[in-house]
């Protein structure tokens, strides 16, 4: 089967390809989620990644994709998050010169952890847009490759690479939970289930304000929103109104999509924490959140959820704890 150029030999070839650049994260079983709904639940810890977030598994495939000219050349990312942390850290890895473009509003927190990388950072633009016109024009003039965040057919089967994971540690698994903001973690882990074992039940999450896909999808094309604060930061941005992968795929592919309040996320992240002794952010919490909801997880059931990332501020752990324990 496939799905618009995407087949599950993609995914495989990504796994290969992306292999000695990743962590081979766990499936861990978890006992008192399970034992509250009834199933076998279990989390796919890509939080344990190097840079704290599965995004390492598209920027790699994606980078190690290009050809040689193009690697000399050198690549650029416009994202401050998860995403422009992988690119720097792959790019490292691989000798390859990374050129990450940001608004002076990006505060230094944010730009210091970018640094660890050693990427070029130019931050000469008033709006996280405005750098992301230049990486495109810097691509134009001198062939400079801007990795797309999510909706690109490399970023997808790298991200989509955790489902053959989580199929070789569980074969059983029927249901799956994903964090959804672009749609690349949601394409990827969808397509890399259905075209191996199509009776998958494929769930997504997102948070209460502002879930630009999911809102998108009521309408039936992509739209934009304004963004609002929430606990779930990585899931904010939109998903571009001509996106080309992510939107379709997630309409004809995903059962359902479903949002979680903020207390949800916070309880959420407050359950990974006693129960796991493991530090999840915001969106990486959503799937947890979901299944800890009073009847939403069907008994008997084998579920993975993927818990995307660790990016949290420690203020906001401290506060988490204080109102939770
Ligand atoms: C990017 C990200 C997501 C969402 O991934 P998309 O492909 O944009 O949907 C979820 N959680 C974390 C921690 C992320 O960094």
């Amino acid at each position: 089967m496939q799905v618009k150029d995407i087949t599950s030999r993609d995914f495989w070839r990504a796994k290969k390809r992306i292999a000695p650049y990743i962590t081979r994260t766990p499936l861990v079983y978890s006992p008192e989620l399970s034992e509250k709904t009834g199933a076998n639940i279990y989390l796919k810890f890509e939080n344990l990644q190097a840079i704290g977030a599965f995004k390492v598994r598209g920027a790699a495939n994606k980078i190690l994709s290009l050809t040689d000219e193009q690697k000399a050349k050198g690549v650029s990312t416009f994202s401050t998050g998860n995403h422009g942390m992988a690119v720097a850290h792959i790019a490292s890895r691989l000798g390859i010169k990374a050129t990450v473009c940001m608004s002076k509003a990006v505060p230094a927190v944010k730009v210091k952890a970018i640094s660890r990388w050693n990427p070029e950072i130019l931050q000469n633009w008033d709006s996280q847009d405005a750098a992301g016109v230049y990486c495109y024009e810097l691509e134009e003039k001198e062939g400079v490759v801007v990795i797309p965040p999510f909706d690109d057919k490399e970023i997808i089967c790298g991200q989509g690479t955790m489902s053959l994971e989580i199929l070789e540690d569980c074969p059983e698994i029927d249901t799956a939970i994903v964090p959804l903001s672009g749609g690349g973690l949601m394409s990827g882990v969808t397509l890399g289930f259905k075209l191996t074992v199509p009776d998958v039940k494929l769930i997504g999450v997102s948070h209460q304000r502002a879930a630009v896909m999911i809102e998108s999808l009521k309408v039936g094309h992509p739209i934009e929103m304004p963004e609002e604060e929430t606990l779930a930061d990585s899931l904010l941005g939109g998903i571009g109104l001509d996106n080309k992968y992510t939107f379709d795929i997630t309409r004809d592919f995903v059962d359902e999509t479903i949002q979680v309040s903020e207390e949800e996320i916070a309880k959420g992240i407050a359950y990974i924490m006693e129960n796991h002794h493991l530090i999840a952010e915001g969106a990486s919490a959503t799937g947890v959140a979901l299944a800890m909801r009073e009847g939403y997880i069907k008994p008997g059931s084998n579920v993975a959820i993927i818990v995307t990332g660790c990016g949290i501020p420690m203020s906001q752990v401290k506060q988490i704890v204080n109102d939770h324990f």
